[in-house]
């Protein structure tokens, strides 16, 4: 901050009024009160500067003609140093940094980078998932499924009255979904891209009621129905697909989706994408005119499940009370359906079967 005597002249007379002139380097302006007690504040970028050894003078832009004179050789030698410093473009300022100045320089630009990269990455890579076709989805998912049963064993006749269940089930048409149980006892379900829903035997025990496969079933379709396997899929290997597309076309992007095909079993959904599963299911439940309380109830399961291990579903699908919380406030939401009596007593004798 700089100090000095001035003139100033308020553009309606050529009466010079003595003001105590103020030089903000910082915020590169001029401030000075005159005798009627009226603040000034001027940017400097918004005035005429001319710099003389001898006089300086600052007129404003506004056509008031107003002006300011300061004969204060000292403070116009600071001012002018100040000044043309201020005046000095961006990248000389850069050049000009010392060491440490362009360590915090570099390291602020590469937070700005990376907190641009996640806040875009969902957006970026939704948008690179779209150009897939949906073939893609049904190649990836059949060689997915293909690599993870060559680790298990079937239980073929649950596999068979099961899928006898979710024919009963109205499910979207765009994919077509079937179930394949395994044996092993692990407490786990996953979905895959082309509509295939592994279901693990041990899951199946922990499941007391139809309502609540009802609610895995509708959770898993959603999955698929909203593409998320394929989209984390996209997001994990963003960069690398984005490098190949610049390179070469969405062919080359689709071999190496279908190349990395084996992860889709292990992968686990964001939160986000875990809720729209879990409200999808409301969802398709309410539209097939069934119960959806079974969807708190499986929760609750798992997570008593959760107490005594950490199995493999929770790992790939986050758990707590905060999930319960929002899907039942889901559910509250909801207007008053017809329960289609039929459909559940129908679903109830395959349960009975799936039991056996
Ligand atoms: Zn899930």
């Amino acid at each position: 901050m700089y100090f000095s005597k001035a003139i100033y002249y308020d553009g309606l007379t050529s009466t010079p009024h003595p003001v105590e002139l103020k030089y903000d380097e910082n915020k590169n302006d001029i401030s000075f009160v005159t005798a009627d007690k009226i603040d000034h504040s001027w940017l400097l970028f918004s005035c005429i500067v001319e710099i003389k050894p001898h006089l300086l003078r600052i007129s404003s832009k506004d056509n008031t003609g107003q002006q300011i004179k300061v004969e204060d050789l000292q403070f116009i030698y600071h001012f002018n140093r100040l000044f043309q410093e201020g005046k000095v473009s961006w990248y000389t300022r850069l050049l000009r940094m010392n060491f440490l100045k362009w360590i915090l320089f570099i390291s602020g630009f590469m937070v700005l980078i990376i907190s641009l990269y996640m806040l875009f990455l969902p957006v970026l890579s939704d948008a690179l998932c779209s150009v897939i076709p949906k073939d893609v989805d049904n190649e990836i998912g059949e060689k997915s499924l293909n690599s993870f049963l060559s680790d298990y064993e079937i239980d073929s006749n649950k596999t068979v009255v099961l899928n006898q269940y979710l024919r009963e089930i109205k499910t979207p048409k765009n994919n077509k979904f079937k179930i394949i149980v395994v044996k092993s006892k692990e407490i786990n379900a996953f979905a895959l891209p082309n509509g295939s829903i592994v279901i693990f035997s041990e899951m199946l025990n922990k499941i007391k009621h139809s309502s609540q496969l009802n609610a895995l079933l509708g959770h898993e379709i959603s999955h698929v129905t909203h593409r998320h396997s394929m989209r984390s899929l996209c997001k994990n290997m963003f960069t690398y697909l984005w490098i190949s597309l610049l390179f070469s076309d969405v062919s080359t992007v689709q071999t190496i989706l279908a190349e990395n095909a084996y992860t889709l079993q292990s992968l686990s959904f964001s939160r986000e994408f875990e809720k729209e599963a879990d409200f999808g299911s409301i969802d398709l439940l309410r539209q097939n005119g069934l119960p959806v309380e079974g969807i708190i109830e499986l929760m609750q399961i798992i997570s008593v499940e959760q107490k005594s291990s950490i199995p493999q579903f929770l790992s790939t699908h986050p758990m707590g009370n905060k999930r319960i919380e929002y899907n039942k406030k889901e559910i509250g939401k909801l207007k008053p359906y017809m329960i289609q009596e039929k459909k559940v007593e129908k679903l109830n004798e395959i349960w009975g079967e799936i039991q056996k």
